[in-house]
């Protein structure tokens, strides 16, 4: 159990890719990151009783590091796409697969893939 495996892998890489995100929106405090690692956890014994869940952590992570951003912070991470109106968060699309975007239902788009919120802050997303 040393090595690092497929499992572990696609853990990093979900945790990489929300850090990211939460980097791009500025919000990457220290018990923001604990978040993270606390989703982490749960997820790595979550995608051990379930391995083909693997590519699905990703979205996972992201919709547990904003639902408890949403307890402490606030809505995160608000929609860059929709320029009036009520500020509201992206949702992550597909709840429960792989390649998860995050979604504004107002707009109807994705606006970026989750890890790729960075590239996405002007508006626009290339598809
Ligand atoms: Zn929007």
């Amino acid at each position: 159990m040393e090595s690092i495996g497929p499992l572990e892998q696609s853990l990093h890489a979900a945790r990489a890719r929300v850090l990211a995100d939460l980097a791009a929106g500025e919000v990457a405090a220290a018990d923001v990151v604990s978040m993270v690692e606390d989703s982490v956890v749960q997820r790595r014994w979550w995608v051990e009783q379930w391995p083909e869940g693997a590519e699905f952590v990703a979205g996972l992570v992201a919709q547990d590091v904003q639902d408890a951003l949403l307890e402490t912070y606030g809505r995160w991470p608000l929609c860059p796409v929709c320029g009036s109106g009520d500020p509201h968060a992206l949702e992550v699309e597909p709840e429960l697969g792989p390649d998860p975007y995050w979604v504004c239902h107002k707009a109807g788009v994705k606006v970026a893939a989750v890890g790729s919120l960075g590239t996405a802050a002007g508006g626009t997303f290339p598809s």
